[in-house]
């Protein structure tokens, strides 16, 4: 029977707990519907005895570091007080706030690799944001537990495309295989519950670790409803359809999060909201910041040019003195100049430096005289290989860039483009030897 009370949910996690010995692990996104399965779960554990409560739990919170302020600034402080109960109560649930590593963060991704900003056909940012590291905690624990089951707070009455999803989804004893980690089994416990109960339940009780719900409840009424919810797989409805994502989404027509969040007093997000239509701006490649050629050569809108990364780096530095913000890290700008030098029409590996210099005043280190002999010397193994010096330069930073990832998977099809587009170069330039 489909549990569609509050007592029936928590009893059926309380039995899974007792009589299931694989570990858990709890989604949860800080909005309404995770903060009500994180509640329960927790009443869950708090229903057994001390003596019993030795289930390892953990609850994965994704920050793609480009959240919206007051909602990180919330979550985190959820997650704090989260931790704070479990230790004082012996719960066994530890937090986990995972984030993308620095060569896969937003900003390394459209300034340094040139992708445009997401829309809904080329929406790269949540895999990479939010299921990669999901993904690879859950594989890390993985390796020493064999199975887990993890809890999200997916809902039919979200929408009907998550209906039909979870409808569709074979289940055994209320559980179904992940779609990508197949030792992992999702529970969905606040499947059947409408959003006007998840709501009676959030506000008519305070949270176990000791949050008032009706903070949230206002955070919702400024920020006019929705969320962005944790990702598990690439069959969970974007998140883009939700309005509780990203300061720089621009996978929804507007950000309504942001935008209430204004109109109810936070001024942080004036700039941001701004900024986020210079990324519009930068996307539209009627605008001249995109190359007509996509990465594999075709014709079409490609990656941003290099002078259209040059241009949205000083504007982002620009936003971060204006709002006193870390919005991008030394690391991610150290990759960037990375990637620039594999680029079409490459930078001399000194760009991000020069706008740091010019913008910031601060210097970054480069060597220009170890600069300067190894361009002599890829001048003439390029001569030596009959190809541009240009490819040669953008083909040992790419195979630097995958050594310093230490992952392989691609690095031949980036050559290869690297490849056809000097092809391109030498016949548009007629510079194509002769073939006798
Ligand atoms: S909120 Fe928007 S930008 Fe952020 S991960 Fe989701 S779709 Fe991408």
């Amino acid at each position: 029977m489909a549990a569609t009370t509050y007592k029936e949910i928590i009893n059926t996690l309380t039995q899974l707990y007792v009589e299931d010995d694989r570990p858990w692990l709890v989604g949860f996104s800080g909005g309404k519907d995770s903060t009500m399965l994180a509640s329960l779960i927790f009443d869950a554990v708090l229903s057994v005895s001390d003596a019993q409560r030795k289930k390892p739990i953990s609850i994965l919170c994704t920050d793609t570091r480009v959240e919206i302020p007051a909602i990180s600034e919330i979550v985190e402080g959820t997650l704090l007080k989260m931790q704070k109960f479990s230790q004082q109560n012996d719960l066994n649930i530890e937090v986990n706030l995972l984030k993308p590593p620095p060569e896969q963060s937003f900003w390394v991704n459209i300034i340094g690799r040139g992708y445009p900003p997401p829309n809904r056909v080329f929406r790269w940012c949540t895999q990479r944001l939010k299921i990669d590291p999901v993904t690879v905690f859950v594989n890390r624990r993985l390796g020493h537990w064999g199975e887990a089951i993890l809890h999200l707070g997916a809902r039919r009455a979200e929408s009907s495309t998550r209906s039909q999803t979870m409808a569709g989804r074979e289940t055994r004893n209320s559980l179904c295989r992940h779609p990508d980690l197949p030792r992992v089994w999702i529970s969905n416990p606040i499947e059947f519950l409408t959003t006007e109960e998840v709501w009676a339940y959030l506000l008519q009780k305070t949270n176990p670790w000791g949050n008032d719900n009706r903070i949230l409840y206002k955070v919702y009424t400024n920020a006019s409803n929705g969320e962005c919810p944790i990702q598990i797989d690439t069959s969970t409805p974007a998140c883009g359809h939700s309005r509780f994502g990203c300061w720089t989404c621009t996978v929804v027509e507007r950000d309504k999060a942001s935008e209430g969040l204004l109109a109810a007093g936070d001024e942080r997000m004036e700039n941001l909201i701004e900024f986020r239509e210079t990324l519009l701006e930068f996307r539209n490649h009627e605008n001249g910041w995109r190359d007509s050629r996509r990465m594999n050569g075709n014709e079409g809108p490609g990656p941003l040019l290099i002078k259209g990364r040059r241009e949205l780096l000083k504007r982002l530095l620009k936003l971060q003195e204006e709002t006193n913000m870390m919005l991008i890290t030394s690391e991610e700008l150290l990759l960037i100049q990375q990637l620039w030098k594999s680029a079409r029409d490459p930078d001399d590996g000194r760009g991000v430096s020069r706008i740091l210099n010019k913008q910031r005043g601060v210097v970054m280190n480069t060597d220009p005289i170890e600069l300067n002999r190894l361009r002599e010397m890829e001048e003439e193994v390029a001569q030596e290989l009959g190809i541009r010096s240009d490819t040669l330069r953008r083909m040992l930073n790419k195979v630097e860039e995958y050594g310093e990832s230490h992952r392989a998977h691609g690095l031949p099809d980036d050559l290869l483009n690297i490849l056809k587009d000097d092809l391109y170069i030498m016949i548009a330039q007629e510079d194509f030897p002769a073939i006798h």
